[in-house]
């Protein structure tokens, strides 16, 4: 039998600091490591969803600092996307805040293109923090509600399903856009 196929690639964004490596890393490799520094890199890995196969090449960045050519840096990431997850952290309303300019910013460069063809994922991290929340389930919803996104909440350094989740979505938004209408 036929195999299918198809690849996708995810560009990974949010505030510094709120695990889009660890969220990142979790997915490639199942595991944890606290430590992630400034790297940046594209990581590919594939997944096998109801029978199909998907390769997803994930890049992820570290936030930058206020360069002057910020704005076309990000505008080459996201053509370059098919989809996106937008992480935020449990712990820090600032994160959560940014979420609707990006989406925004997202919206922009991929007009044209039908929404439901550009999946973006919301993610709430850092769910094993609950003493420090700053941030409710039921906000994280609605604002993925209004901006027409998917929603989770996951906690990259207790668990490996929230990150596999994430992905298995994007794939399924991904092998929807592929049938015809
Ligand atoms: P990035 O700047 O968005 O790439 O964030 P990192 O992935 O480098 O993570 C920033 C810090 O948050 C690191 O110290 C991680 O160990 C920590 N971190 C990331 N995800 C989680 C999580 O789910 N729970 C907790 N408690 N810490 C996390
Ligand atoms: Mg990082």
């Amino acid at each position: 039998p036929t195999i299918l196929t198809m690849e996708a690639n995810v560009l990974v964004m949010g505030a510094e600091n709120v695990g889009k490596s660890a969220l990142t890393v979790r997915f490639l490799t199942q595991r944890f490591i606290g430590e992630y520094g400034d790297l940046e890199s594209i990581y590919s890995r594939s997944l096998d969803v109801e029978g199909r196969k998907i390769l997803f090449h994930i890049w992820d960045f570290p936030s930058s600092h206020g360069q002057a050519d910020q704005d076309s840096t990000e505008e080459k990431r996201i053509q370059w996307a098919d989809g996106f997850i937008l992480v935020y952290s449990i712990c820090d309303r600032a994160s959560f805040h940014v979420l609707p300019t990006k989406v925004q910013f997202i919206k922009v460069a991929k007009e044209g293109q039908s929404p439901e063809k550009v999946p973006i994922v919301i993610v709430g991290n850092k769910r094993d923090l609950g003493h420090h929340r700053a941030v409710s389930i039921e906000e994280g919803r609605l604002l993925a509600l209004t901006l027409n996104c998917d929603f989770y909440e996951v906690s990259a350094a207790e668990a490996s399903h929230g990150a596999l989740m994430v992905f298995q979505g994007l794939a399924q938004h991904f092998w929807q856009a592929r049938l015809p209408p």
